[in-house]
Formats: C-alpha cells, structure tokens, sequence
C-alpha cells in the first residue's frame, strides 16, 4: 500500500472525527516532548544521552503529527496555495517588506 492509501484507509476505518480528535492528541504530545526538553535545558542540563532521549521523543512526535496533518489534507483539501502564500508572506516579512 501506497502512504496515501493507508492514510485514508485509517481515514475510512476509523472516521474523520476521530482523526481530528488523534491529530489534537498528538499536537499535545509534541507539545508537552518540546516543553520537556526546555526544562531540561533550564534545570542545569548534564547529560548528553539525556538530551538524546528529549530530542528523539520530539522527533517521534512531529512524525505523529505529520502523519496526522497528513490525514488532515485528505480530509479538508490540499493547503498548497495557503502554505505557499503563507511561506512569501514570512519572506517579505524577514526581508522587511509590508505585508
Ligand atoms: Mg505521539
């Protein structure tokens, strides 16, 4: 199966409310993994296999979320053009043009 194919069959399987509910669940992790690694650094930060441990969970969870956002296109429709004006946007902005 294609990733577009499992990504609908969970779409299908398991219903678009649903999938919203999975892909809050999952903004929340990454959420909370990237606050744990802020702490980390914040209470005097030793150890380099700790901070190993932090950022892969932080990677781990942007996965899950993209998997999600993913599902998240399927469901509502490409965001292409929103990402790409959204994208000139930021870059006039850091080159100080009026947006
Ligand atoms: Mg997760």
């Amino acid at each position: 199966m294609t990733r577009e194919e499992i990504l609908n069959l969970a779409i299908n399987s398991y219903g678009a409310s649903s999938q919203e509910d999975m892909m809050i669940e999952e903004c929340s992790e990454l959420v909370k993994a990237i606050l744990k690694l802020r702490r980390f650094y914040d209470s005097g930060y030793d150890g380099e296999a700790e901070e190993k441990k932090y950022i892969k969970s932080i990677k781990e969870e942007i996965a899950d979320v993209q998997i999600m956002l993913d599902q998240m296109k399927l469901v509502y429709g490409s965001t292409e053009k929103e990402e790409e004006y959204k994208i000139r946007r930021l870059e006039k902005r850091l080159k100080g043009e009026r947006v």
